[in-house]
């Protein structure tokens, strides 16, 4: 029993979390099925969703030390590295939070014309903006 070697917890919690995962997926589905569901409309365009995905991946992720300023409500609650706006603003505008683009918007559209085509109904864009919240709201 001489000295205890490698026992020292520093902060690499990397190799253990396969087996936490495993049990976290038996634990909560929904909550995780939930936060999934928010991750996915997170404010970002699937295009923005893809490029921090890939930052996080490969450690090229930048967390921001503090809040940056909203380009639509000029405040400082931007608190996600790379977006341009605030979530309320980028829901709100129901656009991108880092590019700007109405991406999440035009995309529910072509999903409606697609389904009621049939019926010759094409919504509006009001009717749009409503399904979007629900899917964002949850
Ligand atoms: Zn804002
Ligand atoms: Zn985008």
């Amino acid at each position: 029993m001489s000295s205890q070697k490698g026992n020292v917890a520093r902060s690499g919690p990397q190799k253990h979390q396969n087996t936490f995962s495993f049990k976290n997926h038996k634990f909560d589905k929904s909550i995780q099925t939930q936060k999934i569901n928010v991750k996915l409309h997170d404010g970002v365009c699937q295009h923005c969703k893809e490029v921090l995905k890939w930052r996080v991946k490969y450690s090229k992720y930048k967390a921001l030390s503090k809040p940056k300023k909203c380009v639509k409500c000029l405040q400082r609650r931007v608190k996600d590295s790379y977006h341009i706006m605030c979530k309320p603003c980028a829901y709100e505008l129901e656009v991108c939070a880092k590019c700007g683009k109405k991406t999440l918007l035009c995309h529910l559209i072509k999903n409606q014309k697609k389904t009621e085509n049939i019926g010759n109904k094409v919504p509006t864009i009001e009717e749009a903006a409503e399904g979007m919240k629900k899917v964002m709201v949850i």
